[in-house]
This record gives C-alpha cells, sequence and structure tokens, in this order.
C-alpha cells in the first residue's frame, strides 16, 4: 500500500470508477483521459516506478498487470483497433503520481512519436 493518491484508490478512501479489481491488481478510468479510453492499471502493492522493477521479485506481478490490461481493453471494444500502453517513469518521463500505473489508450488513432 503506498500513501499516493492510488493508495487511497485501493483503500477505498476516495472514489474511482474501477474496471476490474484482484488480489494484486486494481484499474480504474483514468480522471483527465486523454482519448476515448483512457484507464490505469496498478499493483496493489507501491512499486513507486519501473526503476524500481526487480525482474526476479516482481515479474509474476507485471504478467498480472499485463493480463488486466488486456482483458479490460477487449471488454471496452479495443482489442481489434489497437492501443497503447505506455509507463511513464520519473520526472523527465512525466511521471506524476509516484505509483507503478500502466496507462491504456485507445478509442482513437494515436500520434507518434510522443511529445
Ligand atoms: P503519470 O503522469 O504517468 O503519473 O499519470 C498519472 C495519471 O493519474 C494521470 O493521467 C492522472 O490523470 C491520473 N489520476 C490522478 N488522480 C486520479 C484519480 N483520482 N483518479 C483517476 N486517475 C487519476
Amino acid at each position: 500500500m503506498s500513501d499516493t493518491i492510488f493508495g487511497k484508490i485501493i483503500r477505498k478512501e476516495i472514489p474511482a470508477q474501477i474496471l476490474f479489481e484482484s488480489e494484486d491488481v486494481l484499474a480504474f478510468k483514468d480522471i483527465n483521459a486523454q482519448a476515448p479510453v483512457h484507464f490505469l492499471v496498478i499493483p496493489k502493492i507501491a512499486i513507486p516506478k519501473v526503476s524500481d522493477i526487480q525482474g526476479s521479485e516482481h515479474a509474476e506481478l507485471l504478467g498480472k498487470l499485463f493480463d488486466a490490461a488486456n482483458k479490460i481493453a477487449e471488454e471496452m471494444g479495443i482489442k481489434e483497433s489497437g492501443y497503447r500502453v505506455v509507463i511513464n517513469c520519473g520526472s523527465d518521463g512525466g511521471q506524476e503520481v509516484p505509483h507503478l500505473h500502466l496507462h491504456v489508450l485507445g478509442g482513437r488513432k494515436l500520434n507518434w512519436p510522443p511529445g
């Protein structure tokens, strides 16, 4: 558990539009959607950022994050059209909330490269 805003969402101290929940993983709609579909997938344990991931320790959990992302993307109808999975890391990476999260964006043609 973390003391970030995502920790509060995990603990149900603040509301979110939850799309999926399991023992280890929570997914909810991004409050400031950048595409018609934009949701976040987070581990319930507080890994602050990508650079804190230990493959030996977190591999199974990372698999569960991607399983949840793909399952929700299919439910939201963007499996065929495609989508983007983004993980911002640290200040230059544009990370605002220091709790690891996958952004899943879709429902429109996304530009590349990102800004
Ligand atoms: P990042 O900049 O990668 O750390 O992304 C943080 C994301 O969390 C942003 O896209 C925010 O819109 C989103 N966010 C912040 N607070 C909330 C909240 N209470 N509920 C849902 N999404 C949020």
